[in-house]
């Protein structure tokens, strides 16, 4: 294809936009990674992960894979084949969690949530309290549920597995919620927490990051599923003096100190903050053309990815064809049972108002083109009047001084 003037308008949700400074900090030349200094880089970035996953008692991994690998090394660390687990789907990715864990010989017990909505704490709660043996081992959750743009509430499932006085692991998909989304790892007594490069981290896919509770660190040693390259045991090994088992990727791990560095920068809190200040901005668009979330009702709402409903008689993938080739702006599609059905605008990582309303701006015309009936601006306006009167400058503060 010849040259498109102009950025890229990336706005799937995931691989998000990669800021220029993380960009620059993953040119590196490469280096010895046996060598004495190199302990430093890794140890750094292990002590400010544990800040972004808010663990003080568990251990944080980084694994050379993209999200999936993370699935796969919670699991298999900490399970033994056949051993029973309890899963809520209720989208794509909840689904290809439960297909890994099953494939790795795990028996799955799935509780079925209607996709729009979230994981069930009075569904797992009922399961749990039945199972008075304690033959489930594992309740595993997506927090931010990315097919859909629903956010579960993981604090609640915790709430509800100490109410059944239930002794399973407590894992969570945070891919999609980890450095976007309030994520508190030891407070809501999260096991294994994932979370993947390519969303809120603002990296190129290509490490996961895994946390380990203290008692998913002791399980391991009971743990038979048959792992070799996503052994904690051997990260734990090499970690412990800074080093890893085989060799990093460094580019990677240069990227994810500056993108930590930006993160503390900014200050979680306020990162969440903008984050629902951009969704809300989303959100309001979406009611001014008169159309509908995925999400079935605001508790669900996921402020880092809002799934559109295209209106009946129209194919969600056509917008995103026409966006992409005619306005050069990127947005997700519908996955499996919402495939054609919706698109998706992903609002996450390195993201600001005047972007957002770019693609916004960008999903008016697509619509418009493939003849959904949308008035010109109904999306856009309204976003502007969100964004304006939410801006955490006050805007007295910035009239012109006499
Ligand atoms: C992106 C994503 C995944 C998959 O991660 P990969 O990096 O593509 O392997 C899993 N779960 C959720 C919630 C995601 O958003």
């Amino acid at each position: 294809m010849s040259h498109r003037p102009g950025r890229n308008h990336l706005f799937v949700p995931g691989p998000t936009n990669v800021p220029d400074r993380v960009q620059r900090a993953m040119v590196v030349a490469m280096e010895d990674h046996r060598s004495s200094k190199f302990p430093e880089l890794p140890t750094h970035l292990f002590a400010e992960l544990k800040k972004v996953f808010k663990t003080h008692h568990g251990q944080a991994f980084i694994f050379p894979s993209s999200g999936t690998g993370g699935w796969e090394a919670a699991l298999t660390n900490t399970l033994s084949p056949g051993d029973k687990v309890l899963a809520s789907r209720f989208g794509q990715f909840s689904h290809l969690w439960i297909d890994l864990a099953r494939r790795i010989g795990l028996n799955v017990q799935v509780l079925e949530e209607t996709w729009g909505t979230g994981a069930s704490p009075e569904n797992i709660g009922k399961v749990l309290s039945a199972d008075t043996k304690h033959e489930i081992k594992g309740v595993m959750v997506v927090h931010n549920e990315t097919a859909t743009g629903v956010t579960s509430d993981v604090a609640a499932v915790r709430k509800a597995m100490d109410a059944a006085k239930h002794p399973a692991l407590l894992y969570v998909d945070g891919i999609s919620s980890i450095a976007s989304l309030d994520f508190r790892m030891d407070e809501w007594g999260v096991d294994l927490a994932i979370a993947g490069s390519q969303k809120g981290f603002m990296l190129p896919a290509g490490i996961c990051m895994v946390g380990a509770s203290a008692k998913a660190l002791e399980k391991r040693k009971e743990a038979k599923c048959t792992r070799v390259y996503f052994d904690f045991e051997d990260m734990i090994k090499a970690n412990a003096t800074g080093y890893f088992p085989y060799t990093p990727a460094l580019p990677m791990l240069y990227g994810l100190k500056e993108s930590l560095a930006i993160l503390h920068e900014e200050g979680l809190d306020n990162v969440f903050a903008r984050h629902h200040r951009l969704a809300e901005g989303v959100r309001a668009a979406v009611k001014g053309w008169g159309l509908t979330l995925c999400a079935k009702d605001p508790k669900w709402y996921s402020d880092t990815v809002s799934a559109v409903m295209v209106p009946q008689g129209f194919n969600g993938a056509h917008v995103i064809d026409v966006a992409y080739r005619r306005y050069y702006l990127a947005l997700g599609a519908g996955l499996s049972e919402v495939a054609g059905k919706l698109f998706r605008i992903g609002h996450l990582g390195d993201m600001n108002e005047v972007s957002l309303l770019g693609a916004l701006g960008g999903v008016e015309m697509a619509m418009l083109d493939v003849g959904i009936q949308i008035t010109p601006g109904s999306g856009v306006g309204a976003a502007v009047e969100y964004y304006r009167s939410h801006n955490p400058i006050a805007k007295d503060a910035m009239m012109p001084r006499p």
